[in-house]
């Protein structure tokens, strides 16, 4: 397996510190808000590398946080909580807020049949974690308190930027000066992490005590005291969307590796953006779509997996309605495939040129996805198997063999039972075709089509369809 690594900014040859198996730790959502289409594809990349990872016969251990407390708007420690926010302008508690798009996120994954972590961790969980995280750090000599919280001091830290590559200076010319920053604040990178109870945040909903007094974690420490309390010190894999790298991401190694001197994340996996019909997601645009608006549109969630195999996941990714359309009457077409194969049970012995087409395919497939996970590719590949004359009942093994790593849910693909009074309609339609019935036969069709239902006539006989 090779995986580029955005530490070295390489394809790298993928060594797990366990032979056979891999600790990884996915970025959750911020459960502020519905889990968009955006989100919906990264989280459907990282599944992508889970799925392969199985495949290839590791053990996975998965953990992922649910971020509900201590993301502010501004990654700069600017701004306000965005759950705090969001609870303001809805009139409701941080607690229903939180619990609702948590909801919503879960949901959104399932429907996109994303393999669900072994551990879910919410960071509200786990304050005791980042308090002895923090104090630790500060027995180290890593921080500094200020009337309004306890930062993590960069200067201090000499691997600091080494994942974005930026310079400090760089970092400090970034600075914005319209928005609040605490004057006590030595460096524009220096990073929160403890927020007191006070000024801004005086009316913060969510608070607990700690050694510098009432308030609550900063957004980065979470990250770094869940993945060492379930997964260790030094993982193989963290994931996440590429908009964390340099500020998220650089600052969660800085704070894990001052803590144990040792390398917090052997291998970075990191997602590109989502463009919508070609603009950036916003707010005024209103193309944050979620599950349930790409529902409405009749897309089938599955589609939307198909669809994101196409772009490999360090691309930017341009989402379409036409192209959610396509993927879904492929998706379709993929399932009548299935159907179909499934009813040509006949197993021949494999002439050994079928044999070797068989071992063939698959070797190609699995070239694919290790090789920093070649989706679009692995999916062309199953189309051409799909056309070959490899034998209908080996196509089929092969075809759920790959859908391991696709997750299209094809082996539970189910026959659509047809209603009786249809069939029997299309029968009756049948005898006025043969008797030349042509008005008979006519009319038998519209009432057919009145119900919902479509009959097409093969050289075998009837088909019945459902109409789109
Ligand atoms: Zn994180």
């Amino acid at each position: 397996m090779y995986l580029y690594n955005s530490l070295t900014r390489k394809i790298e040859e993928f060594k797990p510190l366990k032979p056979q198996e891999v600790n990884i730790y996915v970025c959750g959502l911020t459960v502020y808000d519905f889990a968009h289409i955006g989100n919906m594809r990264s989280y459907s990349n990282s599944d992508f590398l889970k799925r392969t990872l199985l495949y290839l016969g590791y053990k996975v251990n998965h953990v992922m946080n649910i971020t509900d407390v201590g993301h502010l708007t501004g990654d700069d420690d600017s701004g306000e909580d965005k759950l705090e926010k969001q609870a303001k302008k809805t009139k409701k508690t941080v607690w229903e807020v939180a619990e609702f798009y948590t909801d919503f996120f879960l949901k959104t994954l399932k429907e996109l049949n994303i393999l669900l972590p072994d551990v879910l961790s919410k960071a509200t969980d786990h304050i005791p974690e980042m308090v002895a995280f923090i104090k630790k750090l500060e027995e180290k000599g890593f921080t500094y308190e200020t009337n309004e919280a306890v930062y993590f001091d960069v200067s201090k830290f000499k691997g600091y930027g080494k994942l974005s590559g930026q310079k400090l200076e760089e970092k400090l010319k970034g600075a914005r000066e319209e928005v609040y920053v605490d004057p006590k604040k030595k460096h524009p990178a220096d990073f929160a992490l403890w927020f007191k109870r006070i000024g801004r945040f005086a009316n913060h909903q969510m608070h607990w005590e700690s050694p510098w007094g009432e308030g609550f974690p900063g957004w980065h420490i979470e990250c770094s005291a869940m993945s060492m309390k379930y997964l260790g010190q030094t993982i193989d894999i963290h994931a996440g969307g590429v908009d964390h790298l340099a500020v998220h991401h650089e600052d969660e190694i800085a704070q894990s590796e001052a803590l144990t001197g040792k390398q917090f994340v052997n291998y970075w996996f990191h997602n590109n953006f989502l463009l919508v019909e070609n603009q950036k997601m916003s707010k005024s645009l209103g193309n944050f779509f979620t599950i349930e608006d790409t529902q409405k549109k009749g897309i089938d969630p599955l589609a939307l997996r198909l669809l994101f195999l196409q772009t490999h996941y360090r691309s930017m990714m341009n989402f379409t309605w036409d192209s959610a359309k396509g993927s879904n009457e492929a998706l379709n077409k993929l399932k009548e495939q299935v159907v179909m194969l499934r009813k040509q049970t006949d197993r021949t012995t494999l002439s050994q040129e079928k044999y070797k087409k068989i071992e063939e395919y698959r070797d190609r497939f699995i070239a694919a996805i290790s090789n920093d996970l070649q989706t679009s590719a692995a999916v062309a590949i199953m189309w051409e198997m799909l056309k070959s004359n490899v034998p209908s009942p080996d196509k089929l093994d092969l075809l759920l063999e790959f859908d391991q790593v696709f997750g299209l849910k094809l082996a539970e693909v189910e026959e659509e039972k047809i209603p009786e009074d249809i069939v029997k309609l299309a029968e009756e339609r049948q005898q006025m075709r043969v008797e030349k019935r042509y008005e008979e036969t006519d009319r038998l069709r519209k009432e057919i089509e009145s119900k919902g239902y479509t009959v097409e006539d093969t050289p075998e006989g009837f088909r019945i369809k459902r109409l789109k």
